[in-house]
């Protein structure tokens, strides 16, 4: 998943990045709410981690365009401000977590996943189909005790698919989910074919995976019951 990190505190920013890269997520950075609210405007983002307290730009107000202009995001908002009237003010204008600093890394993974799973209807970070089971906290695919070894994109694509289970997802919206705004210039949509095949050889050696549709002239499809 892409994630926009909105913190004028250029440290920690790096540091919140280098945390959430090494953990398999893709991450952009916006040192001010000028540059923040260009990139919600021009980037389809999974989900943004909001610093309420920017130099330039009313934090609330960067909230309001994420809500509306990237309807698909999720924000978890990351302030110093931890009165209450503050959070309140944020999760009621849509921002679907708050979380005070100091924080630790892995209480923000944490959130992030917990987020994640709520907007997807999923209670547990562990999915299961047709013998099938897919860590998304760990990252990992097995099936009964097998582990059936992934590249980092076809585990990414492979888990987008779950999170969007039921629905048609166009190869466009894989590549931004997968690459981050980086794609755009030389997408290439028959490179998510290449990752789809040979994630379905890896699996069909354990059993069918007619659950992983291919919807002609549109993109993929897991169909879970
Ligand atoms: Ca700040």
């Amino acid at each position: 998943m892409n994630l926009l990190i909105v913190e004028d505190e250029i440290q920690l920013s790096g540091e919140i990045r280098r945390f959430l890269e090494k953990e398999g997520f893709v991450c952009d950075e916006a040192h001010t709410g000028r540059i923040a609210s260009e990139k919600i405007f021009s980037n389809d983002y999974d989900l943004v981690l909001l610093d309420l307290g920017l130099p330039d730009y009313d934090g609330i107000d960067l909230l309001i365009e994420s809500v509306q202009n990237n309807g698909r995001a999720s924000v978890i908002i990351l302030s110093a401000r931890s009165s209450t009237e503050d959070k309140t003010k944020g999760l009621d204008l849509g921002a679907d977590d708050y979380l005070s600093k100091p924080f630790s890394m892995l209480e923000l993974k944490s959130r992030i996943l917990a987020v994640t799973r709520r907007k997807h209807g999923l209670k547990e970070n562990i999915f299961r189909i047709q013998g099938f089971v897919i860590d998304l906290d760990k990252r990992k695919l097995f099936f009964g005790e097998n582990e059936i070894v992934l590249t980092k994109k076809e585990y990414d694509i492979l888990s987008f698919l779950i999170l969007n289970k039921n629905k048609v997802t166009t190869r466009l919206q894989i590549s931004e989910h997968i690459w981050g705004d980086i794609f755009e210039e030389n997408y290439n949509s028959n490179y998510i074919d290449v990752h789809i095949k040979n994630l379905r050889k890896k699996m069909s050696d354990y059993a069918e995976t007619e659950f992983l549709e291919t919807v002609r002239g549109i993109g993929f499809k897991l169909n879970a019951p």
